[in-house]
């Protein structure tokens, strides 16, 4: 079988509370199936070019952290792009480093049932772009369908730790408004979400 490569477009290193607990290496990813409006990424996605690296080459890029990592209960942040389009490769990259750190994964959740049923056995964290819940605002606003990240959010609520899922609702200019925002929130909180954080798209 063939190994699993992630296409590694960056590495930042030393980053502190603010894509997880502890230090973290988030380790960029190519490839996303959305087309956010406003997406940062859009043009560095388009442009670079990843490298595709084994689990034991990335491993060999991010260990010189490791005691950073387990001083703070920190590790590896997987980013993107979609990082769990590349769940396969995260799951490959769990067994090689065991539980001495923590993974956690940026998502939208626009992934197949598969690849979350492998993340959830892979990944401390995840920290979900809800964007919004009404379908027609998200696909203005994505150009993708809400259903498969909708029914991906229910089943990892139903079968991850609440506690460790952050989901993240932005208020996002020309889009939607806190009106739309409090109704994402309460859907939200009626399919049992603990961790919301809400916060404004800065459109430059
Ligand atoms: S999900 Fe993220 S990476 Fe993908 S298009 Fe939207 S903002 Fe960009």
């Amino acid at each position: 079988m063939n190994e699993p490569r992630y296409p590694l477009l960056s590495l930042s290193r030393l980053r502190l509370m603010t894509d997880g607990e502890g230090i973290t290496t988030l380790v960029a990813g190519a490839g996303c199936p959305l087309a956010c409006k406003y997406c940062i990424n859009g043009e560095l996605l388009s442009k670079a070019k990843p490298r595709f690296v084994t689990p034991q080459a990335l491993y060999e890029l991010v260990r010189q952290d490791d005691l950073y990592f387990r001083a703070t209960g920190g590790g590896i942040t997987f980013g993107g792009g979609e990082s769990l389009l590349h769940a396969e490769f995260i799951a490959a990259f769990r067994g090689l480093i065991g539980e001495k750190w923590r993974i956690c994964a940026e998502t939208s959740l626009q992934i197949s049932p598969q690849q979350l049923q492998l993340a959830l056995s892979a990944v401390d964290e995840f920290i979900v772009d809800i964007k919004d819940l009404n379908p027609e605002i998200y696909r203005n606003y994505t150009g993708g369908d809400l259903t498969p990240a909708l029914e991906n959010l229910n089943c990892l609520l139903r079968h991850g730790d609440k506690k460790k899922i952050k989901l993240r609702i932005p208020l996002i200019p020309n889009f939607n408004t806190p009106a739309d925002c409090d109704r994402s929130e309460a859907l939200l909180r009626s399919l049992g979400a603990k961790n919301i954080e809400r916060f404004d798209y800065v459109i430059r």
